[in-house]
């Protein structure tokens, strides 16, 4: 976290200055994909405009990584954090054939956060599903669970029925930088900021191994009337 402070105000300017010559970079070479006559044009300005783009992406999440020390927290409801992140990964898994299975816990699962990076935190974990399904034949599925923990605490997880996560990476893989990915399709950064946003919810996240070897992530924050709860469920089972 230290570090990543330490890095916060330089990255912010860097990628603020890069924003605007990027989408000239992006609108001039879509124009001439568009305009251009000769197909050998045609191809290289939609590998610069599909290059700016990847710029633009990284960018993205840099100014994501870098706002996280802007945030103020306030009562968010982990159901509606699930239902966002499933809406704005939707197109991606439909158009994969994935099934995405879905389990809400009753009524609001409230925390103290800020909503869109922990929506960023789920989304994180579809796409990386969605990539480690597009590996595997066949029967392709998602399940996600929003639950109170028996220790009062608000959780959600995110699982698949993909190749998992070798052994010999686990250590790895919350790491910044750490990727298995190609160039273009990888960053390494997404388990890095989404233990960050954890982190700063005072939270835990993890990963574990399904039983049918697929991998699951899984996260727990500490929950508004948590454990006010847990002492009355506490005192209800002692009565
Ligand atoms: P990126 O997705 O850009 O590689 P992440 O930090 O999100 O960066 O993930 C790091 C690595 O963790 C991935 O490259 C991949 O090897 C592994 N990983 C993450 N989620 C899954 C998953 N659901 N199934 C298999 N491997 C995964």
């Amino acid at each position: 976290n230290e570090k990543m402070a330490a890095m916060g105000s330089l990255l912010a300017g860097v990628s603020h200055e890069l924003n605007n010559p990027l989408a000239v970079v992006v609108a001039q070479s879509t124009l001439l994909h568009e305009f251009s006559s000769d197909p050998q044009t045609k191809a290289r300005a939609e590998k610069v405009r599909a290059a700016a783009e990847r710029c633009g992406r990284i960018v993205k999440s840099f100014l994501g990584m870098v706002r996280l020390h802007q945030a103020t927290p306030v009562e968010t409801d982990i159901n509606q954090v699930v239902r966002s992140a499933l809406e704005v990964t939707a197109y991606g898994a439909r158009s994969t054939g994935i099934s995405v299975d879905v389990e809400f816990a009753d009524g609001s699962v409230l925390v103290s956060g800020d909503a869109d990076h922990l929506t960023q935190v789920v989304a994180n974990f579809l796409v990386n599903s969605q990539h480690a399904l597009a590996a595997i034949q066949g029967d392709r599925r998602i399940k996600v669970r929003t639950f109170r923990t028996k220790s009062g605490l608000a959780a959600f997880s995110v699982e698949d029925n993909g190749p998992g996560i070798p052994a010999s990476i686990r250590e790895r893989i919350f790491e910044s930088y750490f990727t298995t990915k190609p160039a273009g399709v990888g960053t390494g950064i997404g388990l890095s900021i989404s233990r960050s946003i954890v982190e700063r919810h005072n939270g835990k996240i993890w990963f574990e191994e399904v039983s049918t070897g697929g991998a699951r992530f899984v996260v727990e924050l500490p929950m508004i009337g948590g454990s006010a709860q847990a002492d009355a469920a506490t005192q209800a089972h002692g009565a």
